[in-house]
């Protein structure tokens, strides 16, 4: 059986949800929306089957010459499974459609969690999402503390998480807006929601988060510190992370001296250069008085992507954990 995947949002997420789908045998993409005919929409109907997102402005697709076969509602009858890839807090608009459609939803992290039956984050909670209908893959930030809490939680005791975010102030195509010269406190009233957000994904976690936005558009930065319950040997926490595919750890010594070098490094090994893995920095593994440090980097773009695949498994019941991630990962070249 290949279940049939509709994107609706053809944009950084979207486009990448797409061409993931289409890398899987066990399911395909149906089409994807475009709110207005962009080269965005010029590149997706070389791909896919194109549709408006918005009934209302289907006529300027034509009108630029380009063919649609309909609108989000006639895809809509075409999908078992929708992954709704628009803004934040649109997706809560469209969910009424979804459910108008009698299709499954998946919503990404700018909705908030309530529009939902779970959120979901693979190796912290992939089978709450089992058999779901609405299910929330947790943003770039959350999907990137909750993998590290969920590896590190299945082996030690955590006695509280305390991360700061230092994040990119916007995606690279961005050009409406940003901050060219400043460090934003985000939010200035402490903590950030990052770590209620972990926690819908990983209920029995004390963490507190804090967030800050700086002038890059490549990665986010975490600085994390552990308090553990007990002993941790550093070299065991290395090797923890070695073995989990969805992280990846890179080392000073091989030139990895800022998420600069580290998205230089995906340029020649990735298409479009997407780092699906936690990056986390070897030598920055360090358990000290009590506390584990760890620092590590997140490619905003692209560390949701596999999770969205697993999502779509998971409420289909086509795989367990374990089987999706590997199957996800072998097609994203996730080794
Ligand atoms: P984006 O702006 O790059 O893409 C959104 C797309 O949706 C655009 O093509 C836009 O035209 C389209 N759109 C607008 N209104 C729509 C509607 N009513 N129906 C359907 N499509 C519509 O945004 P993005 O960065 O891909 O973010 C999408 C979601 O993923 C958000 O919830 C965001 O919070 C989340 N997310 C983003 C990132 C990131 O860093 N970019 C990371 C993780 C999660």
């Amino acid at each position: 059986m290949r279940i049939k995947v509709a994107i609706n949002g053809y944009g950084t997420i979207g486009k990448r949800v797409a061409d993931a789908v289409n890398l899987q045998d066990d399911m395909e993409v149906v089409g994807v929306t475009k709110t207005k005919p962009d080269f965005e929409a010029k590149i997706a109907l070389k791909k896919y089957p194109l549709y408006a997102a918005l009934p209302e402005r289907a006529e300027t697709f034509e009108k630029a010459g380009l063919k649609i076969d309909g609108t989000i509602e006639d895809l809509l009858h075409k999908a078992d499974i929708v992954v709704d890839c628009s803004p934040g807090k649109v997706g809560a608009e469209n969910k009424a459609l979804y459910e108008k459609a009698g299709v499954k939803a998946i919503f990404q992290g700018g909705e908030k969690a309530n529009v939902a039956e779970t959120s979901f984050n693979a190796l912290a909670n992939y089978n709450k999402a089992v058999g779901k209908n609405f299910v929330r893959v947790v943003s770039c930030n959350t999907t990137g503390l909750a993998r590290i809490i969920a590896v590190l939680k299945d082996i030690y005791s955590l006695k509280k998480v305390r991360a700061t975010m230092i994040r990119r102030v916007v995606d690279p195509k961005e050009d409406k807006k940003g901050l060219v010269n400043g460090i934003m406190p985000d939010p200035v009233k402490l903590p950030s929601h990052h770590a209620e957000d972990v926690k819908t994904v990983i209920p029995d976690v004390s963490i507190v988060t804090t967030a800050f936005k700086v002038p890059t558009t490549l990665m986010h930065l975490h600085s994390i510190a552990i308090e553990m319950d007990g002993k941790v040997e550093t070299e065991d926490v290395v090797s923890i992370f070695e073995e989990e595919p969805r992280i990846m750890l890179f080392s000073g010594e091989d030139g990895f001296t800022s998420t600069a070098k580290i998205i230089e490094f995906a340029r020649e090994y990735r298409m479009r250069y997407d780092l699906f893995e936690n990056a986390v920095w070897r030598e920055s593994i360090n358990f000290h008085d009590g506390e584990l440090y760890i620092t590590q980097a997140i490619h905003q773009e692209a560390i949701v992507v596999p999770e969205n695949i697993d999502a779509i498994r998971a409420m289909f019941d086509l795989a367990d954990k374990q089987e999706s991630m590997k199957k996800t990962n072998r097609a994203l070249g996730i080794i």
